[in-house]
């Protein structure tokens, strides 16, 4: 149970990071360190803290793939909510209205 908790803490706190500025050639997949640079004409580097060595575009895709899941998990949680309380606002508008007739007022 507490570990479950901890995993979508961690999902969540990663998914902010990444909408905001989405650093997927430049993070180390690895590790997560990010290189203050890395010019368009850089097809690989080597990371600074862990000395993994990444292919550009390998490591950009690993880190697409994890936010892309990092996504299905919120949004997975976030749906059958939303229909729930669809289907209780369409209960109420069937309200039967027989005696409108009767409480017009009389002049
Ligand atoms: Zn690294």
């Amino acid at each position: 149970m507490r570990q479950l908790e901890y995993k979508a803490e961690w999902y969540g706190r990663e998914l902010i990071k990444i909408d905001r500025y989405f650093p997927s050639s430049k993070r180390c997949s690895n590790c997560g360190q990010e290189r203050e640079k890395l010019p368009l004409n850089i097809r690989e580097w080597e990371c600074s803290e862990c000395g993994f060595h990444h292919d550009r575009d390998i490591n950009a895709a690993i880190n697409i793939l994890a936010a892309g899941l990092a996504v299905s998990v919120c949004g997975a949680t976030v749906r059958p909510e939303e229909s729930k309380s669809r289907q209780a606002g369409a209960m109420k508008q069937k309200a039967p209205n027989s005696d409108v007739r009767e409480s017009r007022p009389v002049s």
